[in-house]
């Protein structure tokens, strides 16, 4: 017999433990299903240090509940790389090009103010809906962010300012991306970021014991209007919703979905290692476009992360002496490459949540509320089930 459960929620990272948070708060019950908690938020073996997701935003009002800031990553921080080989630390390509930066900082202010009353709108209408809804975040979701910078004659700020760093954003050049990914990813230049410490005590505080550490390997609906999930260890599950919080990649295999977005690798390697300069006279690193490097990060303790496309880098190009102590190979990173917009609700009781069309902690976790609110809106329209958990 399989057991039975209002809601299951499938995958443990910041979506599907939002999800699970808000129902939670909301004194209702579910099963989460999950291969590990926190998923792309993970931390070096011996805790210090985010090897997975980096980086929050001052902006990350959900998220930000849950987590101790660290560092504050600061422009003057940053050494950026130009396609000529050198770094500099200081902003001069803004000098440079004054007007271009105007307008690029005008275009994320307005960006950011759509943006956020997008996330608001997250909270009770999906993602699609929302960027539907709006003109602006409808365009630029769609355009590709080569057209964009032509057509607001930002080219030469982009390619030596916004290019490096939405490379360490993104993983991948800008002129894979569409107008709206490359904002968001530029969105830490009026914004502040901070390195974080995850909480996952706080965010799963009082619901420890509805988490169930295996794989689903099939979801499907039955006769009776409910879902059956297998999983790996063979066990069963009935629900009368289905909160699927996987990576694009397995969402698409569980739901058979048509498309998702393209994928993006990454490897992130954590270094015992002396740097040499210039990449010893700053906190942080970013490369020009098409380097295979994608960033580097001196962390507290001594040690450096260092995020690169590349599984064997050449680590003596940066290090005189170095030991790499781990190796997260990231495959993949996340999925946003083109324009597919995923609807959350893909059939009755079966929702669609995470990064599949925004690639960030923040959005991530939103989806996850609006999934919760969907369930809470439609289980007061209908009588709770008799049978809560084992039938
Ligand atoms: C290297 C890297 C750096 C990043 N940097 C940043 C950053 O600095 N700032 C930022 O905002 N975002 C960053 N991101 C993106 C961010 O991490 C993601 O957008 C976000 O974590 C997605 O959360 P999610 O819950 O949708 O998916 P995930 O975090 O991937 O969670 C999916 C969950 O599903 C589980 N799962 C998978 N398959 C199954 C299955 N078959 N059955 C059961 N469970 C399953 C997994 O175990 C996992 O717990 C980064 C991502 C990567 C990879």
């Amino acid at each position: 017999m399989a057991e039975r459960y209002e809601t299951v929620i499938v995958g443990g990272g910041v979506a599907g433990l939002a999800c699970a948070r808000r129902l939670h708060d909301s004194q209702q019950s579910f099963l989460l299903i999950t291969e590990n908690v926190g998923g792309r938020i993970r931390t070096s073996a011996d805790g210090t240090v985010n090897v997975g997701a980096y980086y929050v935003r001052s902006d990350y009002g959900h998220v930000n509940r849950f987590v101790d800031r660290g560092r504050r990553i600061r422009r003057r921080h940053i050494l950026r790389g130009d396609v000529n080989g050198s770094f500099t630390r200081s902003d001069m390509p803004l000098v440079l090009h004054p007007i271009q930066t105007v307008r690029l900082v005008r275009l994320l202010r307005r960006f950011r103010r759509h943006y956020e009353a997008y996330k608001q709108q997250c909270l009770t209408m999906s993602q699609a809906q929302a960027i539907e809804a709006d003109p602006l975040l409808r365009e630029l979701y769609h355009e590709p962010a080569t057209d964009f910078i032509r057509r607001h004659r930002i080219e030469d700020i982009a390619r030596s300012y916004l290019a490096p760093a939405v490379q360490g954003f993104a993983f991948t050049s800008v002129d894979r991306l569409t107008a709206f990914t490359m904002l968001v990813g530029a969105l830490p230049l009026i914004v502040p970021m901070f390195e974080y410490v995850p909480r996952f005590d706080l965010l799963t505080a009082g619901f420890e014991d509805d988490l169930l550490f295996d794989s689903v390997t099939a979801i499907e609906a039955t006769t009776d209007g409910m879902y059956s999930i297998q999983t790996r260890n063979r066990a069963f599950y009935s629900a009368s919703n289905v909160v699927v919080a996987t990576p694009a990649g397995v969402s698409s295999r569980l739901l058979d979905l048509e498309t998702v977005k393209g994928a993006v690798d990454a490897h992130m390697f954590l270094v015992d290692g002396d740097l040499r300069r210039p990449w010893a006279q700053a906190t942080y690193a970013l490369f020009p476009e098409g380097d295979t490097t994608f960033g580097i990060a001196s962390q507290p303790g001594g040690l450096t992360l260092f995020c690169s496309d590349s599984d064997e880098p050449d680590f003596g190009r940066y290090f005189s002496a170095w030991i790499v102590i781990e190796h997260h190979h990231w495959t993949p990173a996340f999925h946003l490459l083109g324009d597919v917009l995923m609807e959350c609700e893909q059939a009755p009781g079966l929702y669609l949540i995470g990064d599949h069309n925004v690639c960030t902690l923040e959005d991530a976790y939103i989806t996850g509320i609006y999934a919760a609110n969907r369930i809470l809106a439609t289980s007061e329209d209908t009588p709770p089930p008799k049978v809560n958990s084992l039938s």
